[in-house]
């Protein structure tokens, strides 16, 4: 809930407008679990609040990754049943967190194992604040960085995203910075353009994952109804408004998008919009589809030394936990 969701409740208690500020503090800046702990509210107004809201959404399941690992990666049960994950990374001073936006996914990319679940429902605004709030009790230190890398397509969850980001990015409560919260999108343009028309100040990947249409439509069934050059339009356009660098996320498979051609098409595609290029080495989900040997992955990034761009290698923490990118299903 926002500031101006509890001012409403407040008022229908007819308590003042001070006491919303309260609510807003314990929960998003002091990240409390019980309305016990709320000390400076009157008894009568947490009761009725406990009685009509719920203050923390999700259960805590399950928890692979020990607590001195680089990588944990967290079963979290909804109010309803349906189960998501959640992960926190430790790198360095970098404390980075991937959360879902949905459970499960209706975009079905065939490397990707959250696609296998199919859609089931969009996550709410609490549901997705939760996952912070809860992962952020649960690490060691502050949290760095926010990725919605986790299950689901956000941009398919618009609202909710961008209202749980501003919840995220609130001076007043939880306050991590924008240029820390990264979206992920597989290629949802009309949501890329009102990301871009909004004026959104979060950053923007784009899972680009090959190089021509042809080889998208392979892996991606999203792109017949998007297509790479709408697609492309549409980041450069956000571009043009914006002036925020774009990450494309490449996610290299073996035979299937790691050739010198790739590497050719993908510089002549992206070269003249300034942008980032991460590449993602394929995480196995026991699929069709092969990761390449380091020496092919090597061979495959050295193609880009004279791009003009910035190209990193997402060497995915995780994956032995099955916790890295594309590895998060339930049943
Ligand atoms: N739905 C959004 C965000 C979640 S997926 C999107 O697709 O962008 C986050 C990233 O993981 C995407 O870039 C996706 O291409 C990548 N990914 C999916 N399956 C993967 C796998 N098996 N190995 C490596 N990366 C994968
Ligand atoms: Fe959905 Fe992203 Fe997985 Fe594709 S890669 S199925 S869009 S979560």
């Amino acid at each position: 809930m926002s500031l101006d969701d509890f001012t409403s409740i407040v008022k229908d208690y007819d308590e003042p407008k001070y006491r919303a500020e309260q609510l807003f503090t314990w929960i998003y800046k002091r990240n409390v679990q019980s309305f016990a702990e709320m000390e400076n509210l009157p008894k009568q107004l947490k009761i009725n609040i406990a009685n009509n809201y719920l203050l923390n959404p999700l259960k805590i399941l399950k928890v692979t990754g020990t607590k001195s690992a680089t990588t944990r990666k967290f079963l979290l049960e909804c109010n309803d049943g349906e189960k998501i994950e959640a992960v926190l990374m430790k790198e360095q001073k970098r404390i980075t967190i991937c959360l879902s936006s949905q459970v499960g996914c209706a975009l079905g990319c065939e490397f990707c194992a959250t696609g296998t679940m199919g859609i089931i429902r969009n996550l709410t605004v609490g549901e997705i604040v939760a996952q912070y709030l809860l992962l952020l009790k649960e690490s060691e230190k502050p949290i760095t960085n926010v990725v919605f890398m986790g299950m689901g397509e956000p941009f398919l969850n618009y609202n909710n995203v961008i209202k749980a980001t501003d919840l995220i990015n609130h001076p007043e409560g939880i306050n991590l910075g924008a240029r820390h919260i990264t979206i992920s999108t597989a290629g949802i343009v009309p949501q890329i353009r009102q990301f871009a028309k909004e004026k959104q100040r979060y950053k923007l990947a784009i899972s680009l994952n090959g190089s021509t249409q042809e080889q998208r439509l392979k892996t991606m069934p999203i792109a017949k109804k998007y297509p790479i050059d709408k697609l492309i339009e549409s980041v450069k356009d956000y571009y043009n408004a914006r002036r925020k660098l774009v990450t494309f996320e490449y996610v290299l498979l073996a035979d299937i998008n790691d050739s010198e051609l790739d590497a050719k098409r993908l510089i002549s595609l992206i070269s003249d919009l300034p942008c980032k290029l991460n590449v993602i080495p394929y995480n196995e989900i026991g699929g069709k589809f092969n990761r390449p040997s380091d020496e092919k992955i090597q061979d495959f990034l050295g193609k880009f030394i004279n791009a003009p761009f910035t190209v990193t290698t997402r060497w995915s923490k995780g994956a032995d936990i099955n916790a890295g990118c594309g590895q998060l299903v339930v049943s």
